[in-house]
């Protein structure tokens, strides 16, 4: 930590690793000897550079620009870019670090590697979104490719900066090929990727619960942001007859007990983006929560009640009050649509708690499965139905969840599947690694 103590995220997400990885550690002296921890925390590649762009009133902006291929011992780099005034290096290469284990965990051969910039897309013109991400793609272009390193989408990146994006990148590379996932349905992309993330969230949830003799149906769920995964996780859930009955942005928050109307949440973050204040506009009865009256402690949508939380948003956005709060409140699962939403100090209290807890890496893998599911109908020129890739997901997230739960009870803590999702991820990469020798 001494060498790069900013680092906070990356630190953070590390140290959970590390934690839940000492009973294989103990038990296999090879991955000691073989220097695997030491080789995996750095990254294989990491590039940082500047991306300049011009404003619609003629002046000359500058961001920064990152994409850190993490490890490729399963295949090809894969994992998205972000775009938000937060991210950093740390940000990215936590992100970069979880996806690792998160991909292997889909049992699909791809590396883990994570993207982005410090730019703010809020209130930029279409104009200025396609500027920057032309400028943006005029350094990353080199380092990518469909066997090399395949980006995605991620927070502020959808399927408008996917095709400006890729657009430059055909045009430098000379060549239309499957290097982005999440790409429009007219030119490559595949059926059920927009709603995978949300979708598969839903369905670890589900399967969480049924090993406890329990079903989602007519269940009462939180859920944070508005965004593409909170959207797709509030879709599946009223489609599985749940009702989730608060959203969020990084305004505030909307409660509406008779649950969370998604036609209006569609039309004001999908159709004509706005501010969620506009929800109350349509729905009068609904109660709206500003940041500024948000409990000092942690985030309004953890303190209501209900049996199911979802956290969709965005990193450390569940702290550990939050956490007492929802199990006081008889809260019964988590499941985590975003990546690290959870402070370490909140997942503690939910694995004491012995409720049922998805982190992220196994709840939230849906959607960089069904990258890989769209990059096989790129390489194979075909085109799959809706219901086919997403009875694909199904499989896969039960996949996912089994190999976290046996994994965890393999090594003596059953229930634990933050454990048995490092560990599972872990020794799937760990192998390859030996197997491919010190390089
Ligand atoms: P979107 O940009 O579509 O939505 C993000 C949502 O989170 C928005 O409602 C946004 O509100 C809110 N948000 C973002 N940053 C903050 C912040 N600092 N404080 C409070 N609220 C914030 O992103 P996604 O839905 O794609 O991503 C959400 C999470 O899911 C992220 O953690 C991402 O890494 C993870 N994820 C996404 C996958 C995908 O397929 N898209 C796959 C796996 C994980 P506002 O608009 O006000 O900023």
């Amino acid at each position: 930590q001494q060498s790069s103590p900013a680092q906070a995220e990356f630190y953070q997400a590390v140290e959970e690793v590390l934690e839940s990885l000492t009973p294989i550690l103990e038990h296999n002296p090879k991955y000691r000897q073989q220097a695997i921890i030491e080789r995996m925390v750095e990254p294989e590649r990491q590039i940082m550079f500047r991306v300049p762009w011009v404003d619609d009133q003629g002046n000359i902006q500058v961001n920064k620009g990152y994409r850190v291929e993490f490890n490729s011992a399963l295949g090809p780099y894969k994992g998205g870019i972000r775009f938000h005034p937060s991210v950093n290096a740390s940000i990215i290469k936590f992100l970069g670090f979880e996806q690792i284990f998160k991909n292997a965990l889909t049992g699909l051969p791809i590396g883990g590697a994570k993207g982005g910039a410090n730019f703010d897309p809020k209130g930029k013109s279409d104009g200025e979104i396609m500027r920057f991400c032309q400028s943006f793609m005029n350094e990353l272009y080199r380092h990518i490719g469909p066997t090399t390193d395949v980006p995605a989408g991620d927070i502020g990146v959808g399927a408008r900066e996917i095709g400006y994006m890729f657009g430059q990148y055909k045009k430098l590379a000379n060549s239309f090929d499957g290097v982005f996932t999440g790409k429009s349905l007219l030119w490559g992309g595949s059926l059920a990727r927009k709603e995978a993330t949300g979708y598969g969230c839903v369905y670890f949830a589900q399967y969480m619960l049924a090993d406890r003799q329990q079903q989602l149906a007519g269940k009462r769920c939180l859920v944070s942001g508005s965004g593409n995964v909170a959207i797709y996780t509030i879709e599946k859930l009223q489609q599985l007859g749940a009702t989730a009955v608060t959203c969020s942005d990084s305004s505030g928050t909307v409660y509406h007990a008779s649950g969370i109307n998604l036609d209006t949440l569609k039309q004001i973050k999908e159709a004509q983006p706005q501010r969620l204040t506009a929800y109350l506009k349509f729905h009068p009865d609904a109660e709206y929560i500003s940041t500024a009256d948000y409990p000092a402690d942690g985030h309004a949508v953890w303190r209501f009640k209900a049996e199911l939380a979802f956290p969709c948003a965005t990193q450390n956005e569940l702290t550990v009050a939050d956490a007492r709060a929802l199990v006081e409140n008889g809260c019964l699962a988590v499941s985590e649509g975003a990546n690290m939403p959870s402070t370490q100090e909140a997942v503690e209290v939910f694995l004491a708690s012995g409720i049922a807890y998805g982190p992220g890496k196994a709840a939230n893998a849906g959607g960089v499965a069904t990258s890989q599911l769209e990059m096989a109908q790129n390489a194979s020129m075909q085109r799959w139905s809706f219901e086919e890739v997403d009875t694909k997901l199904q499989v896969i997230m039960r996949n996912i969840y089994l190999r976290a739960r046996d994994t965890a009870a393999e090594f003596g803590q059953p229930g634990n599947l933050v454990l048995g999702a490092n560990i599972a991820g872990f020794k799937r990469v760990a192998e390859a690694m030996i197997e491919q020798g010190v390089v």
